[in-house]
């Protein structure tokens, strides 16, 4: 594929070069599940013409990670399963407020710049939530499963100072049920968080599911990874369910293609998610108009890495005016340099007013690199991740946990770091943790990861504020990528 020169260098912002990424979802469990599933329950063949067309199988690569290629299953396979769909909802909308409290209508989610950085795109702002304000640019810890793994809610908002938090439209839908979230108050109550939610659109996820999904242009049917079931998931349909969530900030349904496919089947993708998005945009104005909850949504820019479909994509969603705007399709194993490249061909289509954010992103070193292209919200599941596995950033470099060099190494973690794990225990005490497979090992290397991502974006929002983000940016280029 021809991959243009980077404006990024045309602009005076070199480009990153660190090691390619893993795609961030779906997780090697879920992976291995989809997998086993889709030996045991072959899709009915012949397939549909309308998915045939569509997805373009002899483009992606058999080596590509987590794509399950299944044989077609003989004609006279099993009965079609029932296609489970979301009915738009009669209930009221989830009450606002912590524990359900219901209160007078509040402001619209609005975002307000209060510095920007003369020599890059960066800027620090205000993300105004019915659920607090929030301090950008951000990064948001993942909580696919309405937690973080390894710490409390109690550890995140106060220890920790976590604002918002993302959590997965996908795997929340299909357990406990977005229905049963809204019998329980809504995600905030359920899950005992007092700040904002973010919720993705689950179309990362169904398309990661490959041969388990069809797509047309009414959305995509797909089976369950985790019981084989039969779902259906509509632009509609997926503001309902994230409504039923309570979601501060919600996602439109979009297409996420992977890396890498053709030009026009990029571009075709691209302009199906433009179309999902007007009418997700156009259901979501009309649920809300006559409500005293307050949400936003945001449309995805998408064009897999091509800069003139991410333009042509952009200028379409901008006309939308909504309150804020995704780059989705990162992260999908393509080379670091191209993720930054395709972010910046938008950079200035999107309204300058409006929060950006870059759809799972990234190591420590690139979150600098994403606000000088003018991000303003990340969210990236390595640092918790990472820790389970003993990969730890430090601001003195990575720790790989495990090595026998910290067997009686007494320092902490990371001597900079103001985190309980780092006032607390040794790296030999977090070493012998790890050889043990003991759980509180999880619990602390989590804590301390999240901790080192949330002090990189305050470092980037003091630099900002304070006129010194260039130098910032520049001695964070001079660090190697690993030193993150
Ligand atoms: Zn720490």
């Amino acid at each position: 594929m021809h991959i243009p020169p980077q404006p990024g260098a045309q602009r005076g912002i070199p480009s990153l070069t660190v090691p390619a990424q893993s795609p961030a979802y779906p997780t090697p469990k879920t992976a291995r599940a989809i997998r086993r599933f889709a030996s045991q329950n072959p899709p009915p063949s012949p397939q549909p013409e309308a998915e045939q067309a569509l997805i373009p199988t002899q483009e992606i690569p058999s080596t590509l990670r987590f794509c399950v290629t299944t044989p077609p299953a003989p004609a006279a396979a099993k009965p079609a399963r029932p296609v489970a769909t979301v009915a738009t909802p009669t209930q009221p909308l989830v009450p606002f407020g912590y524990h359900g409290s219901v209160g007078p209508p509040l402001p619209q989610i609005s975002f307000e710049i209060v510095a920007e950085c003369p020599h890059t795109r960066a800027r620090a702002g205000l993300l105004h939530t019915p659920h607090g304000v929030i301090e950008t640019p951000v990064f948001m810890p993942v909580g696919t499963q309405a937690t973080v793994k390894g710490l409390t809610q109690r550890d995140l908002a106060e220890d920790l100072g976590v604002a918002i938090l993302l959590a997965n439209t996908y795997h929340l839908y299909l357990r406990p049920g977005h229905e049963l979230i809204r019998q329980m108050g809504g995600l905030h109550q359920f899950m005992s968080w007092p700040n904002a939610i973010l919720t993705d659109s689950g179309g990362f996820q169904v398309f990661s599911l490959s041969g388990l999904r069809k797509i047309d242009e009414q959305g995509v049917v797909f089976n369950s990874h985790l019981n084989g079931d039969r779902h259906a998931f509509t632009p509609e349909s997926i503001v309902d369910v994230q409504l039923a969530y309570g979601s501060d900030i919600q996602m439109v349904l979009d297409e996420c293609p992977e890396y890498p496919v053709s030009h026009e089947y990029a571009r075709q993708s691209m302009q199906r998610t433009v179309r999902w998005a007007t009418q997700a945009n156009r259901h979501f104005l009309s649920r809300i108009a006559q409500s005293p909850t307050r949400h936003a949504l945001f449309p995805i820019v998408q064009g897999s890495m091509f800069p003139d479909l991410r333009r042509e994509c952009a200028t379409a969603l901008a006309d939308l005016d909504t309150d804020g705007y995704a780059i989705g399709g990162l992260s999908v194993g393509e080379p670091r340099p191209l993720s930054l490249e395709v972010v910046e061909a938008t950079e200035d289509i999107l309204p300058r007013s409006r929060p950006r954010y870059a759809m799972g992103v990234g190591m420590p070193a690139e979150l600098p690199e994403y606000v000088a292209r003018g991000v303003d919200m990340m969210d990236c599941v390595l640092p918790s991740r990472n820790a389970r596995n003993g990969y730890l950033f430090t601001s003195e470099g990575r720790v790989i946990i495990k090595h026998a060099r910290y067997k009686d190494d007494a320092r902490p973690l990371d001597p900079n770091c103001p985190c309980y794990t780092c006032r607390t225990y040794s790296r030999a005490y977090l070493r012998h943790l790890f050889q043990a497979g003991e759980i509180l090992f999880s619990v602390l290397a989590t804590r301390h990861n999240v901790q080192r991502y949330l002090d990189i974006m305050r470092e980037i929002r003091d630099a900002i504020r304070s006129g010194s983000f260039p130098e910032y940016l520049r001695c964070a280029r001079a660090a190697s990528p690993e030193a993150g």
